[in-house]
């Protein structure tokens, strides 16, 4: 059977398959959803330039294919060695990627710099698909414009671009339109990300599970056209399974009696690629497993919106941390979850978003409220069976 989601081809108990490093906090944007409650100065604890450098010697030193390395914040373009972070990621052999903030400071200047000094890709935010509603949830105005101002320049000089939604009440509706943009303007690829309620993301209201499973489907549909993963809904790999299945059956999304929500986002797409074959699922990491988040004073976490630390880069070396961690062990335990994901039978390619789980129950490895999945209601359950030993996992 064709597998259906894409599986790192390592142990990703050993490494990562992504090294996130916050390099700093600052920014002079006011997002309505950040993780990180950003202010505009530096922290002085920020990890060095010559901290940075042996964080990026251990980066490096993984096996091949190293992992890939992303640069976040606040905004890294506040650090002034960002160039030189870049470039000795990239001497050292690391595919360095960058999620910066759509400020003055990013200038087609910087980015062509940055291109220079070897950076491969850059991740741009576009929550909303209007000046006035994407400006509202960034909290500065003028932002939705040098974003696509900045998207034109870094295709321009050859830089892969993804481009990152935040889903929450507010900007849920505006995803056809975003979907259209990425289109038009061929995005790499479209993470959409389902929030966490962490940080300033405490304020705001988050969809709900039904209506999570609807925009789950319609990304489902703008797959077929666009590259799509989700961030903190790993049951789109469930899903993305669910829809496969029925397609084997020459059964279509209608026999998961999807809601009013998916209806409009369908609509909204407009005329759009229908795929013979869906592409897919992204690739099976999760907090800890397979994705690691380094803070800027150096920190180590599950993922940026797990706010429990397993330990610090300043004190241990990043591979035993990554490895050896009793919780990071037991996120990566399917054995070990609980509620309605220790019961799922998708639960060794989906197993829920471990930092929602946490942020919700306090529990890192109780089950995803954002699933609306009863374990077992699937009716094909010998496919299921079928299709999850073809990805070499088995219940
Ligand atoms: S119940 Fe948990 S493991 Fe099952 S699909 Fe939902 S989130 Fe994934």
């Amino acid at each position: 059977m064709l597998k259906l989601v894409r599986q790192p081809r390592f142990d990703v108990r050993e490494r990562p398959f992504v090294v996130i490093w916050e390099i700093t906090r600052a920014c002079d944007l006011a997002c309505a959803h950040c993780r990180a409650s950003a202010i505009a100065a530096r922290n002085p604890a920020e990890l060095t330039l010559a901290e940075g450098r042996a964080l990026i010697d251990q980066v490096a030193a993984f096996e091949p294919p190293r992992p890939l390395f992303i640069l976040t914040g606040g905004d890294p373009m506040k650090r002034p060695d960002l160039m030189e972070l870049v470039a000795y990621g990239t001497q050292q052999g690391l595919a360095v990627a960058l999620s910066p903030s759509a400020t003055p400071l990013l200038t087609p200047e910087a980015i062509v710099a940055l291109r220079s000094m070897g950076l491969k890709a850059i991740s741009l935010s576009l929550d909303a698909a209007t000046p006035e509603r994407h400006d509202a949830f960034r909290g500065v105005s003028g932002v939705f414009e040098r974003t696509l101002k900045v998207w034109d320049t870094a295709r321009e000089c050859g830089l892969k671009v993804q481009i990152n939604t935040t889903v929450t009440r507010f900007t849920v509706e505006d995803l056809p339109a975003i979907a259209r943009m990425a289109r038009e303007r061929q995005v790499l690829l479209w993470s959409v990300f389902f929030l966490v309620n962490v940080g300033r993301g405490e304020r705001l209201e988050p969809i709900t599970a039904p209506q999570c499973e609807d925009v789950m489907n319609f990304l489902c549909d703008a797959g077929a056209a666009i590259a799509v993963k989700t961030t903190e809904a790993p049951h789109f790999r469930r899903l993305v399974i669910e829809r496969a299945l029925l397609a084997r059956r020459g059964l279509d999304v209608a026999s998961l009696s999807p809601g009013d929500l998916y209806g409009r986002l369908k609509t909204g797409l407009g005329p759009w690629p229908s795929s013979p074959r869906l592409r897919r699922a992204p690739a099976d990491v999760n907090a800890g497993s397979g994705f690691i988040f380094i803070s800027h004073t150096g920190a180590v976490h599950p993922s940026g919106f797990f706010p429990l630390t397993v330990g610090s880069v300043r004190t241990r070396p990043l591979a035993e941390i990554y490895r050896r961690s009793p919780l990071l062990r037991a996120l990566r335990d399917p054995q070990a979850l609980g509620g309605r994901c220790g019961r799922c039978e998708f639960r060794l390619v989906c197993g829920g978003s471990r930092s929602r789980a946490f942020a919700l129950s306090a529990d890192p490895v109780g089950e995803d409220p954002l699933c609306a999945y009863e374990p077992g209601s699937f009716p094909l359950a010998e496919e299921v069976a079928e299709a999850l030993a073809a990805e070499s996992v088995s219940i």
